[in-house]
């Protein structure tokens, strides 16, 4: 596994102004983001756990997933969480000519479109799988009207060479207000994610920050 920041530095934010990394720290708001479903092992029990805490979340969902687990993807709309697009196929920016890369989320947001309740319109949010995207591909999906949205908290869950206690610590250390944070629902993360998550929301609520969706 290449090596990965869990902080991202201001001055990658800085090196791409366009893309939004974190949202102002004037709030008492927090982000929770949640990419790679949705599944049906791991995301109806993420959905349950921010039920707990009426918190809410936004999932970067694979359009393939979508395809398989449509009720899920909608039971994640009635609970009141956003959706985002994170491409059909989970494929890497750096590893795909910019018009195929654009077509697969293009593709995708067809998906997402259809499986929205019939007066919802899509919020146009996009993550970058691996958070690889080139300049030419992020200006493309700009034209487009996508936000792109990154991070600026990674709780490294899809690593599973790390414990389930560092994966927490990852989050609670570097979480402040106005914090885009991502986990993932996925088999990989599965483990690290069911440890960190419940102790994660615990620790927002005694800090009475909110989880909101991004819109
Ligand atoms: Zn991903």
């Amino acid at each position: 596994m290449k090596p990965y920041l869990v902080k991202m530095p201001k001055f990658v934010q800085w090196l791409f102004p366009k893309r939004i990394w974190a949202f102002s720290s004037n709030t008492d708001t927090v982000y929770l983001t949640f990419d790679d479903g949705p599944i049906p092992e791991v995301t109806p029990w993420v959905l349950s756990e921010l039920k707990k805490h009426n918190a809410h979340a936004t999932f970067f969902c694979i359009g393939d997933n979508i395809n398989k687990y449509p009720s899920i993807f909608q039971q994640i709309i009635a609970e009141g969480h956003s959706v985002g697009n994170h491409t059909c196929h989970h494929i890497n920016g750096s590893k795909t000519e910019a018009s195929a890369y654009v077509q697969n989320v293009l593709k995708a947001e067809e998906t997402i479109q259809s499986n929205l309740p019939n007066s919802q319109k899509s919020n146009m949010l996009f993550r970058p799988p691996y958070g690889k995207l080139t300049s030419k591909q992020a200006k493309l999906l700009q034209q487009q009207g996508y936000k792109i949205i990154m991070w600026d908290v990674l709780s490294a869950d899809f690593d599973t060479r790390i414990s389930e206690e560092k994966c927490l610590q990852n989050v609670i250390k570097n979480i402040r207000p106005g914090s885009i944070l991502i986990f993932h629902d996925s088999l990989k993360a599965e483990k690290n994610l069911r440890y960190a998550l419940p102790k994660v929301l615990e620790f927002l609520a005694e800090k009475k920050w909110n989880c909101k969706p991004i819109l």
